[in-house]
């Protein structure tokens, strides 16, 4: 028997509808490059938004047709975030940091047809707009409009409102589109359903208990995996939006969050590992009260700086694990409900791990052939499924292997789950030390070698031994004035990893090369170290 409720379809317009006629008042602050800060209510997003479905619509874009970005993260890529999905494009943000070469492919690869792009940002967008074909450029921001470029507020000026009207899209309509950073291989494009956005917005609004009370700033770029959800959700739920447009420095960060009295924020641990820094050399100097949780995924927060926020400076960090083909986010540690009960050191212990999965995220491992037990020690790659995980690649045949036969999706993560369910990631599969047969997770010996007082950040790669096969070797940036030998770091690591597992070699940098959004490219170690072997020290 069929249940009888309504065929209604979860989309991005109901999500723009509810804020159009619920949250008119609610404000949305920008961060200009200028220094200045840009306001208006979300009643003025709205209608700007409107004007953008209808102006794209006028310059001849149909359903489907992929609308590009290249901005920070601020009031107009906002607009085109909703506006694209709303008026049946597909929004496909563009990675300001990757190479020229990559946003070429992304973007020809991807079918944009109009590329919208900050005028700060043309000097970056012009080593590949040529190389694109691109119906037209949109320039948004204050100065000069490049020549061949419309400027945007031009462009809104000249659209009707009255022309746009609400449409009840499909569900499973493409909605918006971000193709992986390319730690793994050649960017592949992940495309979002309005379903799984609104499914994605919803679960993690109530994983993180946010509400329309909450004052929300995304760090992490509305260019890396769709900002976490966090400009759907925000406008579902009406909250305050800030946007700290190019200004991502920690100083000018803790300025935001303390004048804007953020609740929220998000971003990855490297930007983190600033701020508390910051913090840490000017005490008393920023009030950070406000804020109730600090998202911080991407990549694994070290324990010891989860620790710090919270004994130093009262700030709580929620760890989210997840991936661009999981829109994105998967598991979550440290939200609320998860600690009650907890002594805060076994509360730092747990929120280092990666987390519980979100609903409607299902999670399983496996080792070699079978599924591994949930006993936080044996280690096998993670596999998902659930309605915000990607079913595919777009119209890429490379990859194909990423998805199991009964439909789930492998993750390329090497974890151990435990017994409550806790995810914890060990390694990406690639990144790996296979020493004489036996695994030895990088990622946990980075985030000890991260609490050493001497080490500003470390990261841990394979070198291959002719013993062991692989080996690992620690690659370590020192704080400012501090150093500290290879035996006095190995006894630092001893008393909780096993003999086998400790480095014999360390590479001391000043700099840890890092990905398009702050991950260490630990590619580009394993070729300089890999092939000139450090001295044993
Ligand atoms: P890319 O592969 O292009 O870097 P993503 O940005 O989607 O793409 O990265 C997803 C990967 O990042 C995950 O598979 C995982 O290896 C890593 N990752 C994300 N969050 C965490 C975390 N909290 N802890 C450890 N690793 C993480």
């Amino acid at each position: 028997m069929d249940g009888l409720m309504m065929d209604y379809q979860l989309n991005v317009p109901a999500i723009l509808r509810r804020a159009d006629e619920l949250y008119g008042d609610k404000e949305i602050a920008s961060h200009l490059p200028d220094k200045s800060w840009h306001r208006y209510t979300y009643a003025d997003f709205v209608s700007r938004t409107k004007k953008l479905i209808v102006a794209l619509r006028g310059l001849g874009l149909e359903d489907g047709d992929r609308v590009g970005t290249f901005m920070w993260n601020h009031s107009q890529h906002l607009e085109a975030y909703m506006g694209a999905p709303v008026g049946g494009f597909v929004t496909h943000t563009l990675n300001l940091r990757l190479h020229p070469d990559d946003n070429t492919y992304i973007a020809t690869h991807g079918g944009d047809r109009v590329l919208l792009v900050d005028k700060v940002l043309w000097p970056l967008a012009e080593q590949f707009i040529p190389r694109c074909s691109f119906d037209h450029v949109i320039a948004v921001g204050a100065g000069d409009t490049p020549e061949d470029a419309i400027d945007y507020e031009e462009l809104l000026a000249d659209a009707d409102e009255s022309a746009f009207a609400y449409r009840d899209l499909a569900e499973n309509t493409a909605a918006a589109m971000c193709y992986t950073s390319g730690t793994t291989g050649r960017p592949k494009g992940v495309l979002y359903s309005h379903r799984a956005i609104a499914l994605h917005a919803l679960t993690v609004i109530a994983s993180l208990g946010i509400t329309a009370d909450d004052i929300c700033l995304p760090v992490v770029p509305m260019f890396h995996a769709n900002a976490w959800c966090f400009p759907f959700l925000s406008t579902m739920t009406g909250v305050k939006q800030v946007f700290p447009g190019p200004h991502l420095d920690p100083v000018s960060l803790l300025e935001a969050l303390q004048q804007e009295k953020v609740t929220l924020t998000a971003g990855v641990p490297t930007i983190w590992m600033g701020i508390l820094q910051t913090l840490d050399a000017n005490p008393g100097a920023y009030d950070t009260s406000s804020i109730r949780m600090m998202t911080v995924g991407g990549s694994a927060p070290p324990r010891a700086m989860i620790e710090a926020f919270s004994e130093r400076h009262g700030l709580h960090i929620v760890h989210g694990w997840g991936m661009t083909e999981m829109s994105p986010v998967g598991t979550l540690s440290g939200a609320p409900g998860q600690e009650a009960g907890l002594e805060p050191q076994e509360a730092y212990s747990r929120r280092a791990l990666q987390g519980l999965p979100i609903p409607f995220c299902e999670i399983r491992a496996r080792g070699a052939t079978d599924l591994v037990p949930w006993d936080g020690e044996t280690m096998g790659e993670l596999e998902v499924r659930g309605p915000s995980i990607a079913s595919a690649y777009y119209e890429s045949d490379e990859g194909a292997d990423r998805w199991t036969d009964d439909g789930w999706f492998k993750t390329g993560d090497i974890v151990t789950i435990h017994r409550d369910g806790f995810v914890e990631v060990q390694d990406r599969e690639k990144d790996l030390v296979k020493s004489g047969g036996e695994w030895i997770s990088t990622v946990a010996l980075e985030n000890a070698l991260m609490g050493h007082p001497a080490v500003a950040e470390a990261a841990v790669i394979a070198v291959p031994d002719e013993k062991w096969s692989e080996r690992p070797l620690g690659v370590v940036v020192f704080r400012e004035g501090e150093v500290a030998s290879p035996d006095e770091l190995r006894e630092f690591l001893a008393p909780n990893f096993a003999k086998w597992w400790l480095p014999e070699k360390f590479e001391f940098v000043d700099e840890i090369p890092k990905t398009a959004v702050g991950k260490f490219r630990k590619t580009a170690l394993r070729e300089q170290f890999a092939k000139q072997p450090a001295e044993t020290t």
